[in-house]
């Protein structure tokens, strides 16, 4: 092993790893120069044949940093394929991991296969008779496709468990538990996750052999991302998200809702109102979801309206906003969500929608994050015009810091984490502020709260679950693995019909600019 430290990005970059000549040539064809930190502290160890727990939000890098090192592994000794086992928890990361195992084993003669579901097996079984070296697979079709026998596994030498507390939060792990039975038990083991639940250290702990420990920032969001709260009325949700998008620094956005129904309507509404905007959600077939993935990579949307799991690990470049526009189960899923902005060592905004009813899941993910989230208020949108929240009281009688009152233009304010700030933006708060009061009611047309039985959108509230959603097969399955959520969000979900817009996107009825770098 070469001397040079790679974590001071040294001069020779992925060279000092003394990865493999074909290897090292790909990836300096894909414009890798320096290692980012996740890859300078990983590749070493797992070339070196150690299991590894990686504690890295997406974003970060860590796809290659297990893909360049069991490629460099597996070009030495002969095994039964496939060698190398990739477990992610939805068809588009499996895609992703899959296309960048390709691009760095082109001149390795090594090959790759992915394995989900929502698709005819046929192509996958016809896949694993030719002994690919490497399976990137969800765990549901993969356990069917065993089951079956097609899929053995009995050469397995090394396993990644890739975002490990997704897998957990869809239901996965009795599946994974049933996979790993049937692999070889000496095997080298990598365990990705971007936060760490307690079920995932209990079962990293029994999975992994002195591993070595990665940790980029737990449960921290990147620093390069700017985050507000914006207190608004569910009715206004809408207005308030197409005034974001008109925003000057708006490039691209991923809009997060609570279920497949609401993504769906939101997007159909979004195209017809002129946005560039197509859904990505569970219900839709695999080929639109495809599409709609591959025309938002390509710019032709710049809104992608996406439930919490069909947009889980994907991988755009140029996502300037995340916005919540219902606010994440959980502290992890804010988390996870805006991993899609700020990517890559990029800026990039988190705007979450606040109702009434939020101010609790909001106090959590402040309380989990350590940190206090800057209110931006609109008067337009449920507040007063030129005030944020942060400026008020609030129940506890605590008065909430952040930046002053910026004059009404409503658009400054946001928490970076780590205290870094960007012109026009708001203060961190230093410690935690006590929920906001609701916002005024300027408008008298509509109630003041909303029913609690009742969503805005009229359906029962039991009728809007999480979404069971994941490798493309029967909701059945992972039913009982969901984490029961905050408002009734672990029932199970009746909303959504068979198809998303992603068909539909793309035209264009004269509204707002497209602005796409
Ligand atoms: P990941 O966290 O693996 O999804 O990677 C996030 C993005 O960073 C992907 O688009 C990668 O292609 C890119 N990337 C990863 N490592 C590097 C690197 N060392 N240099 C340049 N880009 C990278």
């Amino acid at each position: 092993m070469t001397a040079a430290n790679p974590r001071k990005g040294s001069k020779g970059g992925f060279a000092t790893f003394g990865l493999d000549a074909n290897i090292l040539k790909a990836v300096q064809e894909a414009g890798y120069e320096e290692p980012r930190p996740i890859q300078a502290k990983t590749i070493r160890q797992v070339i070196e044949g150690r299991d590894v727990l990686g504690l890295a939000q997406t974003g970060t890098g860590k796809t290659a940093a297990f893909a360049l090192p069991i490629l460099h592994r597996l070009r030495e000794g002969r095994g039964k394929n496939p060698r190398a086992l990739v477990l992610a928890p939805t068809r588009e990361l499996a895609i992703q991991i899959h296309k960048e195992f390709e691009t760095f084993a082109k001149y390795t003669g090594m090959r790759a296969l992915t394995v989900f579901g929502g698709v005819n097996q046929n192509p996958q079984i016809k896949g694993l008779r030719s002994r690919p070296e490497v399976v990137v697979a969800c765990p549901g079709r993969l356990l069917d496709l065993m089951r079956e026998g097609y899929a053995k596994l009995d050469g397995v030498e090394i396993l990644v468990l890739d975002e490990a507390d997704h897998m957990l939060d869809m239901g996965f792990l009795p599946d994974i538990k049933r996979i790993l039975a049937k692999l070889p038990p000496r095997r080298q083991n990598l365990l990705f996750s971007a936060t760490m639940p307690r079920e995932i250290r209990s079962f990293a702990d029994s999975l992994l052999h002195k591993p070595h420990t990665v940790e980029l920032a737990h449960s921290a969001p990147a620093e390069t991302i700017d985050h507000a709260l914006y207190p608004v009325e569910e009715r206004k949700k809408t207005a308030l998200l197409r005034h974001l998008l008109s925003e000057k620094d708006f490039v691209s956005a991923i809009v997060f809702l609570r279920t497949k129904h609401r993504a769906r309507r939101l997007a159909r509404d979004l195209d017809a109102m002129g946005h560039r905007a197509v859904a990505l959600q569970g219900n839709m077939s695999q080929s639109a979801r495809q599409k709609a993935m591959e025309g938002f990579r390509k710019g032709q949307f710049d809104v992608l309206v996406a439930t919490d799991i069909a947009a889980r690990g994907i991988d755009v470049a140029q996502v300037s906003h995340v916005i919540n526009y219902d606010v994440p189960n959980t502290p992890d899923a804010y988390t996870h969500r805006i991993g899609r902005t700020g990517r890559a060592e990029r800026s990039g905004k988190a705007c979450t929608f606040v109702t009434h009813e939020d101010f609790s899941a909001v106090k959590d993910i402040e309380r989990k994050l350590k940190m206090s989230i800057q209110r931006i208020k609109l008067r337009d949108f449920g507040g007063e015009e030129g005030t944020k929240l942060s400026d008020r009281r609030g129940p506890a009688g605590g008065r909430a810091r952040g930046g002053g009152d910026r004059g009404g233009t409503g658009r400054a304010g946001s928490t970076r984490l780590g205290g870094a700030r960007r012109g026009g933006f708001g203060r961190v708060g230093g410690r935690l502020e006590a929920p906001a009061p609701p916002p005024v009611q300027v408008s008298g047309e509509d109630p003041p709260r909303l029913k609690r039985s009742r969503r805005s959108d009229g359906a029962p509230r039991e009728a809007f679950g999480a979404g069971i959603e994941g490798d493309g097969r029967s909701g059945e399955r992972r039913a009982g693995g969901g984490r029961p959520g905050r408002g009734g969000s672990g029932s199970r979900s009746a909303g959504g019909g068979a198809s998303g817009s992603a068909g539909g996107g793309g035209r264009r009825r004269g509204g707002p600019r497209r602005r796409r770098r």
